[in-house]
């Protein structure tokens, strides 16, 4: 699938790796077990209702880390998936008298769109589920042979040939554990997995929480030949798995995805991949937090969303709406509210107006700065106070700027670091 392209931030003088990272697997701050090079998974969108502010701000704070280690010198791989097959996009389609595909195609292309304005990297592989069924088929059927899966028997209206994950039998056969991922309680998890496309009361399921992994075609739905599993299409956990292990060195350094994404989706994808792998998906397990609007969480199912491309539309500067999102720390959740645009769009007046009287000098002492707090599990809240402290040291300077032209400048800093086009 085409990704997107956004200009390569200038190069800063490399910076040391002190990164710790608040890894959701260990609850605890750690270094992401990147060795001269970094790889990233981040999971994508299901493509319709995009971009809402939930999602950019999971991309933005991503393209953080994507930052911080081209700051390091590190080259990085990083993988983006788009499920552009799913039961809520089915729904949708149906809902509005939309044909599927071309739903996907277009929410995809107005995230791209999105993307680029919010100066977001993007990744080295865009990946969709439908350009990946062989390797999602390939996947399961070893799951099959080593006995982590099986068939369920069809029943009513689900026919034969519906393949799930066995949770005891991967727990028995591999280092992983239910809740090993999440760090969720057996309580919590109960909870959550049918709100999140599980489907506990599956009959003939050998556990309630085991998830799909292959579903077999029904009439009306789009289905793929599945050779030794039959016509289908992927579960959603499986499509991440087998995606990340055929384009990125597994383990690889980080799994990323908005909180709602630690179970299922992310316990499964890991414990799909240790099932076939013998060894862990990721090294660290990253989650950012949700955004609200009136005090409740921004979800599609919910209604309550807030466009990027609607604020774009109104004239929004998408630098604004950048600024905006990394007031806030990546893991805290936060609410959008009508005073979160004006006071980015302040701020980076404030910016703006200070590179007016840039000295020479400014730029390094502002890149080992921000990189020092960026060092602290993605402090951007804190890195935006650096950059105003900065603009409020210009205030007292007089006469014209000295900043020579080809050295490094506060606004190339900016621009790599925290992805703010100033
Ligand atoms: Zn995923």
């Amino acid at each position: 699938m085409q990704s997107w392209t956004v200009p390569a931030p200038a190069t800063v003088p490399a910076q040391s790796d002190r990164l710790r990272l608040m890894d959701t697997s260990t609850g605890e701050l750690r270094h992401p077990g990147t060795e001269g090079a970094a790889s990233l998974y981040v999971c994508g969108i299901t493509p319709y209702d995009a971009t809402h502010l939930g999602h950019a701000n999971t991309y933005v704070s991503f393209d953080l880390l994507q930052r911080y280690w081209r700051a390091c010198g590190y080259p990085v791989s990083y993988v983006q998936n788009v499920t552009d097959v799913d039961d809520p996009l089915l729904e949708r389609a149906e809902a509005t008298g939309v044909d599927w595909r071309e739903l996907a195609r277009d929410q995809t292309e107005l995230f791209r769109t999105d993307m680029v304005a919010l100066n977001v990297l993007a990744p080295d592989h865009y990946v969709g589920a439908t350009e990946t069924v062989d390797w999602v088929v390939e996947t399961v059927s070893r799951l099959v042979q080593n006995g982590t899966a099986y068939t369920v028997p069809g029943q009513g209206e689900d026919p034969d040939g519906d393949v799930y994950f066995d949770i005891g039998a991967a727990q028995s056969a591999t280092d992983w554990t239910l809740g090993s991922i999440s760090g969720m309680s057996p309580e919590q998890m109960a909870e959550v997995f049918p709100e999140r496309g599980g489907d506990p009361e599956r009959p003939g399921k050998r556990s309630p929480l085991d998830p799909l992994l292959w579903r077999a075609a029904r009439s009306g739905e789009p289905s793929w030949d599945g050779g030794p599993l039959g016509e289908g299409r992927p579960g959603w956990h499986i499509e991440c798995s087998a995606i990340a292990r055929r384009l990125l060195p597994v383990p690889f350094s980080v799994q990323g995805g908005g909180s709602d994404l630690k179970f299922p989706h992310h316990e499964f994808s890991a414990a799909h991949a240790t099932a076939v792998d013998g060894q862990p998906l990721a090294r660290t397990f990253v989650h950012a937090g949700m955004v609200a609007l009136h005090g409740e969480k921004m979800s599609k199912s919910k209604g309550n969303l807030v466009l990027v491309s609607n604020l774009r539309r109104e004239g929004a500067d998408p630098a604004a709406i950048r600024t905006a999102l990394l007031s806030h720390h990546y893991r805290s959740d936060w609410e959008w509210t009508e005073d979160s645009l004006p006071e980015a769009s302040a701020r980076l007046s404030g910016w703006r107006h200070a590179l007016e009287r840039e000295e020479p000098g400014d730029a390094q002492a502002l890149v080992s700065a921000l990189h020092g707090t960026l060092s602290d599990d993605l402090n951007a809240p804190a890195a935006l106070v650096d950059l105003d402290r900065w603009a409020e040291s210009t205030a007292a300077r007089t006469g014209s700027p000295t900043a020579a032209h080809q050295e490094l400048r506060v606004s190339a800093v900016v621009d790599a670091l925290l992805g703010i086009r100033l």
